[in-house]
């Protein structure tokens, strides 16, 4: 249907295809691995999003984890509006910084020093940088299921199950640039040599579907980096400012030497941070060796955005998040085993995941045996009908926000059961 200036979500489609490759800015939002073809958001409010042909959508989305408090929240889009009237980038730094570092090392216990950026990729990629020339050596640990962004270094593609040397996770990755990326398997503690730089590990994984952390994992890199005299490098740029103020290592009690954040910190707009021990973060260029720079980063725009979003995030907020994702967590569990499915729904703190499996998920290779079977797409269609949107990927976490209500889990749930029921089951 178009909305009279002829913007159907096809007619757009159709239009994007021609003009950027596969009609999308970000491969996930393609629908490639949902089928059918995305809606185009004209705009958002709170727990919901619109699209061009006005059909609202119940988001579970939220930009990736971006959006915590909801869409267009009065208090972000009113610091927004303040600072874009006082000029949108500078080159010259800003109090805003300064009062946005502060806010990150005083709520996260591995922050000393804070850098800021523009996007999670540049704060994965500079952080394992740092690492390297703090360290002086090249090998990186990371773990097969989690995504760091799309670095060189960091699309490693891991093997079947154990530690191998990375292979390139993408075309266009030449394979000198992992060739010291290690791909070991999630929740299990990997040897760390002397010539290992760092471990960078998502310490919940929300990037194969939501996989939490077994008990002793995060202890047992903790232990092996300080052993090897590695460093351990926390990319919470889903779980922080999201699990507590003080992220998974808050939570977890497991402090690592280097944290990278995204996604929440920027309430929205581009921003990004990477911190950790001084002694660390003082190899960066200008204070030391280690160079890493940026025209936006800081901007003041997104500086205003991330403090507004922190500003709001007490106690109080984070519980409330929480509080959502255990009643929609169970309980969206019980509508769909009611159906006939195997299903699991791990929860940790606010972030939900949904695989469809006969028990608990705790690596990328259950994780993959589970998505495979094509009913998390089927079950997506079929939400997305009754307008409801999950994540356009079976490897994506469920993000509710603060805006949504107990009415809008109630409503979930009431229309997951119609759903799935117009789901065949498998076999
Ligand atoms: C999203 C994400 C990134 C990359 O962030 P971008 O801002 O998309 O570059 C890195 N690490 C994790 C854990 C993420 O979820």
């Amino acid at each position: 249907m178009a909305d009279g200036h002829g913007r159907s979500n096809e007619q757009l489609y159709k239009r994007a295809c021609e003009v950027i490759p596969g009609g999308v800015s970000s491969p996930v939002r393609s629908f490639r691995s949902v089928g059918g073809s995305p809606y185009f958001v004209a705009r958002a409010e709170g727990a919901h999003v619109w699209d061009v042909e006005g059909q609202r959508y119940l988001d579970y989305v939220q930009s990736y984890g971006a959006s915590i408090l909801g869409h267009a929240h009065p208090a972000v889009v009113e610091a927004i509006r303040k600072a874009a009237g006082e000029g949108t980038s500078y080159g010259a730094p800003t109090e805003r910084e300064v009062l946005l570092a502060e806010a990150i090392a005083e709520r996260v216990p591995g922050c000393d020093m804070v850098r800021l950026v523009s996007s999670g990729t540049e704060a994965a990629m500079s952080a394992v940088r740092v690492a390297r020339g703090f360290t002086g050596r090249d090998r990186v640990v990371m773990f097969a299921g989690c995504y760091h962004g799309h670095s060189d270094a960091l699309l490693a593609a891991g093997g079947s199950g154990v530690a191998t040397l990375g292979l390139p996770a993408s075309a266009g990755v030449p394979a000198g640039a992992v060739a010291d990326t290690v791909v070991a398997p999630y929740n299990r503690v990997p040897e760390v040599g002397r010539d290992v730089a760092c471990v960078l590990v998502e310490p919940v994984a929300a990037n194969m579907g939501l996989v939490p952390p077994q008990p002793g994992f995060l202890e047992g890199l903790r232990k092996a980096c300080d052993a090897a005299g590695a460093l351990l490098v926390f990319d919470e740029v889903i779980t922080g400012f999201r699990l507590g103020s003080g992220g998974a290592q808050g939570v977890y009690g497991v402090r690592p030497d280097l944290s990278v954040f995204g996604k929440v910190i920027g309430g929205g707009l581009p921003l990004a941070a990477f911190g950790g021990r001084r002694d660390v973060m003082d190899v960066l260029a200008p204070a030391g060796p280690v160079y890493q720079a940026g025209t936006l980063s800081g901007n003041p725009l997104a500086t205003a955005a991330g403090l507004a979003v922190l500003d709001l995030l007490d106690e109080a907020a984070f519980t409330m998040l929480a509080g959502r994702a255990a009643e929609l967590g169970p309980a969206l569990a019980g509508v769909i085993e009611e159906a006939g499915f195997a299903v699991q729904v791990p929860v940790a703190g606010p972030l939900l995941g949904l695989f469809f499996a006969d028990a608990p998920v705790t690596d990328y290779e259950q994780a993959k045996a589970s998505c495979g079977s094509g009913l998390y797409a089927a079950l997506f269609r079929a939400l997305l009908e009754r307008g409801v949107a999950l994540a356009p990927g079976p490897y994506e976490a469920i993000f509710p926000s603060l805006a949504h209500t107990h009415a809008d889990i109630e409503h979930t749930l009431d229309q997951a059961r119609a759903a799935i029921a117009s789901v065949p089951p498998p076999g």
